[in-house]
């Protein structure tokens, strides 16, 4: 990538998985990102952490910056040098005002590059199983504007002009004059019957769809307190939904959860929850990083062989043991034979990528399950236990791993910490949506929650999440730190959490 060039890139109608290939290339090796409203959060997580972020969007409640301030910014930026990437929702050239900004380059000799993006209307076609054309009924597709400029003095759109029959009609930014839309298009002639669907939030898991009629869609978005961002698609192919819908099948499609996670770290747990459905907001609550201290490594390497028992607390203990270990050694059997403890499947399943066996794994994953299953197996008196934890390791297993005489040696191998939420893209969602539910998995998840309060405060229309936790330890954490806990997964591992939660908020018929 140049320096100091211009990418003007689509990121698409919302969903992280929609973004191109060449998006993605970009968003992460650039050093400059300027960005709109509608980008969802995991998309700026792309971005390195060290470079730099500029929001152009509207502010709730305020203007979005200028058009001609976005530009100048656009020239200032790649004049430094800079690698800009200027990302906007679904495409830059469909009501983008990506036209703008490139002729603004061209103008002011910038070389610039454009990387389309699945715009909205195309997204919502495929989310909702409305083809946008169809071999007997359409041969006309149409995306119209809802809402020009404000400054224009009369609507460049003549509804008289669009073709009424066989057509598809997709309209953007029309929420907020839908009435007027519907109005034009009965006064120009479009049939009352023709179906609509109103697609807000298209491709995101939180997508709802307001069907009707051109004679009753008005009052029907009403009713549903329909918003905006949505696209109005018109035209007989609305009716194809009932045979061609799969996304608003899945069970957690329309509910909208937020999942604790560490800077960086694709979470397991919101995989699993977007493969039902759901849409999944990953809130950074803190950070962990590598951190192990080269003294105690040394001195724990030079004796590895003669421990008896190798356990692990976390599955980030194993990657940064692992990491460290294969730093000092080359070959896996500089272990010895010494036995190995998880303290839950996460976490055997981390110490199985480097193809080692677990020996030992509790019935439940917390620290007291994994001292009492390590006290019964009898073979503590005496033997030399190596516990690789991070700083905040809890010290209730060296305790009672101790009252069995075993001789302990606690080795960290990460930090944990709070991370700044004041200007996280993903904090930011959470406040203006909120979401139906919270998921904890930890207790310095919950406590980092607590501690954060104040830049997780929900805004007026936000959403009140249920809290639901994964065991009795992060619930026992919760009633501690005074927060409401609504329900608590069956077994303490993310399947049973969730599935406590398709149990709570799937849909019924599936
Ligand atoms: N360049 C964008 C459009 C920007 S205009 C694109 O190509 O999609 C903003 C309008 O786009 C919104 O008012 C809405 O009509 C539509 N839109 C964008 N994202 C959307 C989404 N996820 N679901 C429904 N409509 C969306």
């Amino acid at each position: 990538m140049p320096s100091g060039s211009v990418y003007l890139v689509g990121a698409g109608p919302g969903n992280p998985g929609l973004l191109t290939v060449r998006a993605k290339e970009l968003i992460t090796s650039c050093d400059t990102l300027i960005y709109d409203s509608l980008v969802h959060p995991s998309v700026l997580g792309l971005q390195r952490t060290d470079g730099e972020r500029i929001y152009v969007g509207k502010k709730s409640g305020c203007h979005s910056v200028a058009q001609n301030d976005i530009q100048a910014l656009l020239i200032e930026k790649a004049r430094t040098g800079k690698r800009v990437v200027r990302l906007k929702g679904g495409d830059p050239y469909v009501f983008g005002r990506g036209s703008e900004e490139a002729l603004a380059l061209r103008k002011a000799g910038i070389a610039f590059e454009v990387v389309p993006g699945v715009t909205a209307a195309v997204g919502a076609s495929a989310f909702t199983g409305t083809p946008l054309t169809q071999r007997n009924s359409n041969s006309t597709l149409v995306i119209v504007t809802g809402h020009e400029d404000p400054e224009k003095p009369e609507s460049l759109v003549d509804w008289s002009s669009l073709p009424r029959k066989n057509t598809v009609l997709c309209i953007y930014m029309g929420v907020s004059r839908i009435s007027a839309i519907v109005e034009n298009l009965l006064n120009a002639g479009f049939d009352g019957s023709l179906p609509v669907a109103c697609v807000e939030w298209a491709t995101l898991g939180h997508q709802r769809v307001c069907r009707g009629v051109l004679d009753t869609i008005v009052n029907k978005a009403e009713e549903y307190s329909l918003k905006s961002p949505a696209v109005i698609i018109i035209g007989e192919n609305v009716n194809m939904g009932d045979e061609l819908s799969w996304f608003e099948a899945k069970p957690l499609q329309g509910r909208r959860f937020v999942v604790t996670r560490s800077q960086g770290q694709a979470s397991e747990l919101s995989e699993k929850l977007e493969k039902l459905g759901a849409e999944v907001i990953g809130l950074p609550l803190i950070s962990i990083t590598k951190n192990v201290d080269t003294r105690t490594r040394d001195d724990v390497f030079a004796e590895i062989a003669s421990y008896d028992w190798l356990v692990f607390s976390s599955p980030n203990g194993v990657r940064y043991f692992f990491e460290a270990f294969f730093e000092t050694f080359d070959d896996i059997r500089s272990l010895g034979f010494l036995r190995i403890a998880a303290v839950g499947k996460s976490t055997a399943k981390e110490i199985s990528k480097f193809y080692v066996t677990t020996d030992l794994v509790p019935d439940e994953a917390n620290a007291d399950s994994l001292a009492d299953a390590l006290v019964a197996t009898g073979s503590l008196d005496s033997s030399k236990v190596l516990l690789v934890t991070g700083n905040l390791g809890r010290d209730v297993l060296t305790r009672k791993l101790e009252e069995a005489r075993a001789i302990m040696d606690r080795f960290e191998v990460y930090r944990t910490e709070a991370t700044d939420l004041s200007r996280d893209p993903a904090a930011k969602a959470f406040r203006e949506l909120g979401a139906d539910g919270i998921l904890f998995t930890s207790s310095s998840g919950v406590k980092s929650f607590v501690d954060q309060a104040e830049d997780l405060a929900l805004e007026e229309g936000a959403l009140h999440p249920k809290s639901i936790s994964i065991g009795p330890i992060t619930s026992a954490s919760m009633a501690q730190q005074g927060m409401p806990m609504n329900f608590q997964a069956k077994e303490a591992s993310l399947e049973s959490l969730v599935d406590e939660v398709v149990a709570h908020f799937g849909k019924e018929d599936s």
